[in-house]
């Protein structure tokens, strides 16, 4: 995996170029350089890049292929398309997709009444807002209150007991009806982890039966002509497509036929979203098995031979992709704070006059290994350690001849290690992955990565530079929470090669892409390690532009987050080292002063320069 199956996940948005990733636009800038950049202005410890262009370049791939499929099938009816707030509702996305947006009339789609709020603020007069999720009388009446300021909203009905409520609203108010749509109860379910809003115990939805009664009650209360759309949403990150092609035939059924029962304000079907995003690092491990291209043709294709076949007018086309538009535009950067193994270094050696005869042996192994006998020797050395230990146990050799035994014993692997690059062995192999390296790495897991402590996701990682160098430690990566879940490890069948570097020396940085859909608002707080900083990066002709950089928060504002009164606890630790001995009056100022600067800084570490 030499560079680490970008142009798997990438999808030609970054590129290495002299050993750095880069941004695959404009002049091409490195992460590593806008990364520098960033800690320039003194912020340390985990960064999301967001870069707004790839939000530009989803959004413009979605409506494209669609438009595309449309002309090529002859298909009579519009494409639209809807943001669900949930998957990022933090400005800097949202910003960009709303920008982004505005030449398409792209929208936003709402699932709780804080969403319900910012889609209201955010959305343009004109562009779409679905509603979904449980809703209560005073979020319906939110709903009604967009419609007359002029919004194009639509509330759907999650149950039926929903319609009631609007009927309410309808009946007691003079504000304007919104549109009405429906979720409707697909025996079709989908696929993978997330499947569970679809098929006939999903959580949302109503029944055929239910359906039939929805009608009824729309046309006694003369509300069948803002009955505009149905709706669907099989789950997230649908692998395959053959159980959308299933829900897309069951709703297209259902459509035709609530229009043959007089539903004649209904004019579109929505179908969710779900469009998966490539995550694998590699081709063994490939996650989708359709592009775009397929999946807008099926959409199409399908809806167009239903309608065609029951002499219905072909219906709009909403979406609601949330995943496939925002995941790439994000990507954590994490510094690497240590290599647990960094000891084993040769300047850590110290022999004495006299070593065990043992040591020697090890010593001249390490230094008469060479490409030919390197195999032989490290067996040799693997077994001068076993009987070492067992030396020790004993009591006949020392702790510094037990620390200079596992530093040659590890230099004889590392070295063998780089003599057979080229053709490793299977033991050779084997023996590096045991050895998996941990790389510690100055974020949270929890905070940044949920899903993959939730659902085992996997999120593409590779580091910032030294792509052209050989990287040969099979690496695992700890992050710095107290959690021994906190913890990302790799496959031995697909393991991850990472770099020997001295952090003494040099920097290195990972990055984590793909990490924009989801992870944002599911991270948590846990050991009060908050939402990392973040930056936009906008390209420029000769190279980039940082805007909005905001910093973590820091450790006053966290502890206040969860209710302490951050003055109150300022004043106890002032107290507490007013009162406590310093032999001058320098010493203790010096302290107040550096307790405040950390007070005021993030909870990352920040040990690197
Ligand atoms: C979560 C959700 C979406 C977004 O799904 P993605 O897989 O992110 O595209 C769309 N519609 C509804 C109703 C949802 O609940």
């Amino acid at each position: 995996m030499v560079n680490y199956g970008i142009d798997i996940w990438g999808k030609e948005n970054f590129t290495v170029k002299d050993g750095l990733v880069c941004i695959n636009e404009g002049s091409k800038p490195s992460l590593v350089e806008i990364t520098q950049e960033i800690r320039n202005s003194g912020i340390r410890g985990p960064i999301i890049l967001r870069f707004p262009h790839l939000i530009g370049k989803q959004i413009e791939n979605l409506y494209s292929n669609f438009t595309r499929a449309i002309d090529e099938n002859g298909y009579q009816g519009s494409f639209n398309a809807v943001f669900p707030l949930k998957v990022n509702q933090y400005p800097q996305a949202v910003n960009s997709i709303i920008k982004y947006g505005a030449a398409y009339n792209y929208g936003l789609e709402a699932g709780s009444k804080a969403e319900l709020i910012l889609a209201i603020a955010q959305t343009p007069l004109g562009s779409p807002i679905t509603v979904n999720g449980f809703k209560d009388t005073e979020m319906t009446t939110l709903c009604f209150m967009a419609a007359q300021m002029g919004h194009n909203i639509t509330v759907t009905l999650e149950g039926i007991g929903e319609l009631e409520s609007i009927i309410e609203v309808a009946n007691n108010t003079n504000l304007k009806i919104p549109q009405i749509g429906i979720r409707i109860r697909l025996h079709s379910s989908g696929s993978g982890t997330w499947a569970k809003s679809g098929g006939m115990d999903a959580k949302f939805g109503l029944t055929a039966t239910e359906l039939i009664e929805a009608i009824h009650l729309l046309k006694k209360h003369r509300l069948i002509k803002n009955f505009s759309m149905i709706h669907f949403h099989i789950g997230s990150q649908m692998e395959e497509i053959a159980p959308l092609k299933k829900a897309l035939r069951e709703a297209g059924n259902i459509y035709a036929e609530l229009k043959h029962m007089g539903a004649d304000g209904l004019q579109a079907i929505n179908i969710g979203g779900g469009l998966a995003v490539e995550y694998a690092q590699n081709k063994q491990q490939c996650l989708r098995n359709y592009s775009l291209e397929e999946f807008t043709n099926d959409v199409i294709y399908v809806l167009r031979e239903i309608m065609n076949a029951k002499g219905v007018e072909h219906p709009n086309i909403f979406t609601e992709s949330g995943r496939y538009i925002v995941a790439s535009h994000a990507v954590l950067i994490t510094p690497v704070l240590e290599l647990f193994s960094q000891d084993y270094q040769e300047k850590s050696l110290h022999f004495s006059e006299e070593n065990p005869p043992l040591i020697e042996e090890l010593r001249e192994l390490n230094t008469l290994l060479a490409r030919k006998n390197c195999i032989e020797y490290m067996h040799d050395a693997l077994d001068h350690l076993e009987s070492l230990f067992t030396l020790f146990d004993l009591g006949y050799i020392t702790l510094q001849d037990r620390s200079n035994a596992e530093i040659l014993v590890h230099q004889i692997i590392k070295k063998s290690l780089r003599m057979m690059r080229g053709t490793p062995t299977l033991e050779l192999t084997r023996l590096q992955d045991r050895l998996q390296e941990r790389y510690l790495i100055n974020s949270s897991i929890f905070q940044s990565m949920p899903d993959y402590w939730g659902l085992q996701q996997h999120f593409p990682v590779m580091p910032l530079n030294k792509l052209n160098e050989p990287a040969i430690r099979a690496a695992s990566l700890w992050d710095i929470t107290c959690d021994s879940d906190g913890e990302i490890q790799f496959d031995p069948e697909a393991p991850l090669y990472l770099h020997d570097v001295d952090l003494d020396e040099e920097e290195y940085f990972l990055a984590f892409f793909n990490i924009g859909a989801y992870q944002e608002t599911l991270g948590m707080n846990h050991n009060l390690f908050t939402h990392p900083n973040e930056c936009s990066i906008d390209l420029t002709e000769d190279g980039f532009k940082l805007r909005n950089i905001e910093e973590s928060q820091n450790i006053l504002e966290i502890l206040d987050d969860i209710g302490y009164d951050k003055d109150q606890i300022l004043i106890q630790l002032k107290n507490n080292l007013a009162n406590s001995h310093f032999t001058t009056v320098e010493e203790k100022s010096d302290t107040l002063q550096k307790l405040e600067l950390y007070l005021y800084q993030n909870g990352y570490l920040r040990t690197t320069k």
